[in-house]
């Protein structure tokens, strides 16, 4: 077979294919329950596909203006301005991007180069890392500590110096199903104070959350918002992670400079798509009883493996709930995870990926964003360990 025969370096040379690829080939293989991959197994409202269908036929199907439709912004803003008291304009402030993924990638490429520090609190979002990389950053890492993932902030000041140009957080958190409390955005607020570190706050899952718990966007805390880009993906909240649409906020001149960057990266995004999430969000019930949905969920799961021999890890939001294997096997959670993937028929994803150090804690993640059938199946197979 052909192949490049020059001198190939590898910008990222110790990264392979992600866990969530890995795993869900590996479940499609052996016919198992997907719970790895965070995605639904139950379709979007229909409503939702028959306005892309009827944008498409109305003929918006050519480039939209870069930063977004006007529409589909302004309807943000008024959305974010409800939620979180922060009047954002539309113009200057609001970027549609191809789903989270590539509003992390972007924000990442725009502000990091050559020995920029970033500081990530692990374990973390995959894509956070490699991102630094490709631009010669370094992550430097903040290890929170299970069952309850919680952050000494001080210890996080410990790891601020003159070359940390970015901290990265994620509330609610992925893969732990961890939240951020008010307590911990107000000290966050003062170790960033008087310094030019810029906040990255991914809350694709801002709506996700549980129990007396509540979302703090950093949009709802002025002085962190004058430093911070918002990430938000319309996939996790209307149920359709395939369509890769999202949003970011950011202040107008972070903002400009990561427009800089997506003009190149991508230019605009799905055009009816934008139009159909524009009408779609004059519908607040949709987001709003979210967290209450997927609180039933996580209920519905956690009450069907009760019984197992897991040991269960709080599920403050996100639609993931963790699992200590522990009493089960001794296996590395990779080991462990294959195993339960290809003798038990349900896939779950190992949380040593989303370390540095590949940390092994004997700790999966299940993904119960399913229908309560597939759940109740999985349970099944669960308990029977
Ligand atoms: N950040 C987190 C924490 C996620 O869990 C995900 C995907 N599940 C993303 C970003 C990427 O979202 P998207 O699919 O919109 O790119
Ligand atoms: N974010 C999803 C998860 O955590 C997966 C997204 C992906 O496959 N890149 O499962």
């Amino acid at each position: 077979m052909a192949h490049f025969e020059g001198n190939l370096i590898s910008k990222l040379p110790n990264t392979g294919t992600t866990i969530f690829t890995t795993i869900s080939a590996l479940a499609n293989k052996h016919n198992a329950i997907n719970l790895s991959q965070g995605f639904p197994d139950f379709s979007c409202a229909p409503e939702l596909i028959e306005l892309v269908s009827k944008h498409m036929k109305l003929g918006h199907n050519q480039y939209s203006p870069m930063a977004g439709i006007m529409p589909l912004r302004e309807k943000l803003a008024e959305k974010i301005e409800s939620l979180y008291k922060a009047k954002l304009n539309p113009e200057t402030e609001i970027t549609i991007t191809a789903g989270a993924t590539q509003g992390l990638s972007i924000a990442i490429s725009a502000f990091i180069g050559e020995d920029d520090e970033v500081i990530i609190l692990e374990p973390a979002y995959d894509s956070y890392s490699p991102c630094i990389q490709l631009n010669k950053g370094r992550a430097i890492y903040y290890t929170m500590q299970a069952p309850d993932f919680a952050i000494n902030w001080g210890n996080v000041q410990k790891l601020m110096n003159q070359r940390t140009k970015m901290i990265i957080i994620n509330t609610p958190h992925n893969p732990t199903a961890s939240v951020l409390g008010k307590k911990d955005m107000e000290k966050l607020q003062r170790i960033l104070e008087g310094t030019d570190i810029i906040l990255l706050s991914d809350e694709v899952y801002e709506h996700i959350v549980f129990d007396d718990n509540e979302h703090q966007s950093v949009l709802a805390y002025p002085e962190l918002r004058k430093r911070s880009i918002c990430i938000s993906s319309f996939g996790k909240t209307y149920h359709n992670t395939g369509w890769k649409v999202g949003y970011v906020t950011a202040p107008e001149n972070l903002m400009t400079e990561f427009r800089k960057v997506f003009q190149f990266g991508m230019f605009s995004v799905v055009t009816p798509i934008q139009y159909a999430f524009a009408e779609i969000l004059d519908k607040p019930d949709l987001y709003s009883e979210l967290g209450a949905f997927y609180q039933k969920k996580r209920n519905f799961f956690v009450d069907a493996i009760k019984a197992s021999n897991f040991k269960l890890l709080p599920s403050n939001g996100t639609y993931f709930q963790c699992a200590d294997y522990s009493p089960i096997a001794d296996q590395s959670d990779m080991e462990f995870t294959r195993w339960l993937t290809s003798k038990i028929g349900v896939a779950a994803i190992p949380l040593s990926p989303f370390y540095r150090n590949k940390d092994d804690n004997h700790i999966i993640r299940f993904c119960f964003a399913k229908k309560d059938e597939t759940l109740k199946k999985a349970a099944d197979l669960l308990c029977k360990i």
